[in-house]
């Protein structure tokens, strides 16, 4: 089925609750005043601003779906799988993600310990201050913090410097299993989207297992137009989505004015063939 060409979609992006600047009121407000029509909030890890969210989409007219990005490890490396259309009251999803989320604490203290090593001491303290949510400490909020002690320019550096995920302060982490991300999606209720593919540092033969593997899963979706994809991984990732029989999603994955390359509702339409994946959701 083609894109309704009346939707303009933005599934993907981030608050206060997780890593984002902006609390879901505020950005539902900022997606609508950027056109958007169909939107959804998938923190981190965490659904507590769901209902905010979609209070506020309400109020604006705009079309919701809950949503959620789940960290998952997959062959060693960490892979994001957003859920859409969910019961967010949903009990198993609820405790999976709060297992998930459990580690979070320990693994900010292992980085705020690299960066003493590295002599800036004091890391793990500032870097909470900038957590809206005690539970979710994420490397943006480390990020947030070094930039405003001096230590880089803007947060890009940061993690080009030190917190990429071969970065020399960072620590891994064993997230939860693709399986289990994929099973509470879908035991929910909602659908599974491999979040921005082009992102992963897989090679060709990995890339062509986690597709079916995650296939295999039952997983309906992968995101296509993402603000992390370059208009070549656009037309790379469509490609893939019709190759494996995928859906295709679409997300900004906005997370602050001043630190997102794309705003909310800014990226281009998805390719009018793909099969959206709020098809015979909305
Ligand atoms: P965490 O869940 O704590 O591992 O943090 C992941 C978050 O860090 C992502 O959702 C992004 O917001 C940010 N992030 C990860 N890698 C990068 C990168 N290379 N450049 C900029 N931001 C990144
Ligand atoms: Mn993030
Ligand atoms: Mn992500
Ligand atoms: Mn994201």
């Amino acid at each position: 089925m083609a894109v309704d060409s009346r939707l303009c979609a933005d599934l993907h992006c981030h608050s206060t609750v997780s890593d984002g600047v902006l609390t879901p009121q505020v950005l539902a407000r900022r997606a609508f005043t950027q056109g958007v029509t169909l939107w959804s909030l998938t923190d981190h890890d965490e659904i507590s601003g769901q209902t905010e969210a979609r209070e506020a989409a309400r109020m604006l007219g705009m079309t919701y779906l809950t949503g959620v990005e789940i960290s998952v490890t997959w062959a060693a490396r960490t892979v994001h799988i957003v859920g859409l259309g969910f019961d967010p009251d949903d009990r198993v999803l609820e405790t999976g993600l709060r297992e998930t989320r459990s580690g979070r604490e320990a693994r900010a203290r292992r980085i705020g310990d690299n960066f003493a090593r590295l002599g800036i001491p004091g890391v793990f303290e500032g870097a909470l201050q900038y957590a809206g949510n005690p539970d979710l400490v994420s490397r943006t909020h480390f990020a947030r913090f070094l930039v405003q002690a001096g230590h880089c320019p803007d947060v890009q550096s940061v993690f080009d410097r030190y917190l990429s995920d071969d970065g020399i302060a960072n620590e891994p982490m064993q997230w939860t299993s693709l399986e289990n991300a994929v099973r509470w999606i879908h035991d929910a209720g909602g659908r599974a989207v491999i979040a921005h593919p082009g992102r992963y540092h897989y090679n060709a033969t990995q890339f062509s297992a986690l597709f079916d593997a995650f296939k295999d899963l039952g997983g309906e979706a992968i995101e296509v137009v993402t603000g992390s994809h370059t208009p070549a991984q656009f037309i790379e990732y469509a490609a893939i989505a019709r190759g494996y029989g995928f859906m295709a999603s679409c997300g900004s994955d906005f997370h602050s004015p001043s630190e997102s390359r794309h705003d909310l509702g800014s990226l281009p339409s998805l390719p009018a063939d793909l099969t959206p994946v709020w098809d015979s959701l909305v």
